[in-house]
């Protein structure tokens, strides 16, 4: 149970940015009350039964990397590292739906790249100088569109960076932030291939990040209500006073501290005066019922296609298109079949369409150019009991599980400073 008597740590919000924070502070004896809008945790990141394809699907294949040190000890805080299935080798096996081709990229282990030398190891038709554009961006100086800072086109940026930094800026990377693209290789390739392992939920997001994550604040003595949607904050000179909830308003106590962990959109209508990124990009993720082939790795690169990443999961395929907005108009099941139809070639699989569905996020990510970057707000703001969390935050990396975690962490770490400058 909470051992501060210190008044309580309001968290808005239960997506990872919502939840680290409450995890970390929770874990140190904070009294902690989360407030979820939606019918579940976890936002952005999520599990559910789906009827259509009658499974549980995820919102997304969320593709985690060694070396997201945050994440990774978020998920060993929570007791979820079983459920990560991490790949021997630093593998990435790809095809060129245009040629057929198949190759597999090779990282290994030390911070030395000599997976660049090796013919076998490398992407097909790519010489060893290629590979100077990786450090040519990875310390690239002002933050600029990556298609300013390097030639986008010859077959290391369609085979590989292409690829890459499409599934980790999801923009089109031309106009994607050099900066983030940076922080992005500094933090993986860089450091070799131990850091480049990538990272799958075997039974789904749900059942390593959100679901042990509640269980875990529950063991703490925490609350999460869900539907308990917030509708404004009432700010009075340096303080936010009152939380006004859809049914209720609660008082903010003389001790009382808001991590406000809700996406741009609302917390920009919240905050007056705040800076935030406004324009989005979004992901499609087709899911199919149907088992496998063994000689299926579990994530395929697609190059030359429509799908861009294949994952095979027991039981289950998944597709996904980063920076989709040009498929939000087709026809869903238009759009499955033409997405199943690939992975049919691809994989040898019938034709026959199996249970799908298709999940479109609209506002899946900020759009990670220069512009939108340079719009992100640090955590603290002008309000001394109120902070911020969420991938959209300044966190120096693009929006994904690791930017969030981090971003929760250090919302927990300045409520903890804040409330021991209090004390
Ligand atoms: C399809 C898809 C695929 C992705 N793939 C990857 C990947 O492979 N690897 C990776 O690292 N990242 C990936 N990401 C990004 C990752 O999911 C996000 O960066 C992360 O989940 C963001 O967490 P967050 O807490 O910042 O925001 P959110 O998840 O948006 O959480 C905000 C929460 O606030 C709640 N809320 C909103 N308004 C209110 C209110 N008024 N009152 C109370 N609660 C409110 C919302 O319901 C939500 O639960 C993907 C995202 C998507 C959508």
């Amino acid at each position: 149970m909470p051992s501060s008597d210190r008044g309580t740590v309001h968290i808005i919000g239960a997506g990872m940015a919502g939840l680290a924070a409450a995890v970390r502070l929770a874990g140190s004896g904070r009294r902690v009350a989360i407030h979820e809008a939606s019918l579940q945790p976890g936002g952005r990141c999520r599990s559910y039964y789906d009827h259509a394809a009658g499974m549980v699907i995820d919102n997304g294949t969320h593709i985690l990397m060694s070396g997201n040190q945050a994440a990774l000890s978020f998920a060993q805080t929570i007791g979820s590292m079983g459920g990560l299935q991490v790949p021997a080798e630093a593998e990435f096996p790809f095809v060129d739906v245009s040629s057929n081709e198949r190759w597999t990229l090779r990282f290994n282990d030390g911070r030395l790249p000599w997976w660049v030398f090796d013919k076998e190891r490398r992407v097909p038709q790519t010489t060893v100088i290629d590979y100077l554009l990786l450090a040519r961006l990875a310390w690239a100086g002002d933050d600029r569109p990556i298609g300013n800072v390097m030639n986008c086109s010859g077959p290391i940026y369609d085979r590989l960076l292409h690829p890459l930094l499409l599934a980790a800026l999801n923009i089109d990377p031309r106009e994607g932030s050099s900066k983030l693209a940076a922080a992005l290789i500094r933090q993986t390739l860089a450091l070799g291939g131990k850091a480049c392992r990538p990272m799958l939920s075997r039974e789904g997001v749900g059942s390593v990040f959100v679901d042990p994550a509640i269980d875990y604040l529950k063991r703490h003595g925490a609350s999460v209500a869900l539907q308990d949607e917030l509708v404004s904050l009432e700010l009075v000179g340096d303080r936010v006073t009152t939380l006004q909830f859809s049914d209720r308003t609660e008082q903010v106590g003389e001790d009382d501290r808001v991590i406000l962990a809700v996406p741009p959109y609302i917390a920009t209508k919240m905050v007056p005066g705040l800076s935030a990124p406004s324009s989005f990009r979004g992901i499609v993720n087709a899911h199919f019922r149907v088992d496998p082939p063994a000689e299926m790795p579990p994530m395929l690169g697609v190059v030359g296609g429509t799908c861009e990443w294949i994952f095979s999961l027991p039981g289950r395929m998944a597709v996904t298109i980063s920076a989709a907005d040009r498929f939000f108009k087709l026809d869903r099941e238009e759009l499955a079949r033409l997405i199943w139809a690939e992975v049919a070639a691809v994989s040898g699989m019938p034709a026959t369409l199996p249970p799908w569905q298709i999940v479109r996020e609209r506002r899946a990510t900020f759009a990670a150019t220069p512009e939108q970057n340079a719009l992100r707000p640090k955590a603290e703001t002008a309000w001394q009991n109120l902070v911020l969390a969420g991938d959209w935050t300044a966190t120096g990396l693009p929006a994904t599980l690791e930017g969030a975690i981090r971003s929760g962490y250090r919302a927990a770490e300045l409520v903890g400073d804040r409330l021991r400058a209090a004390a």
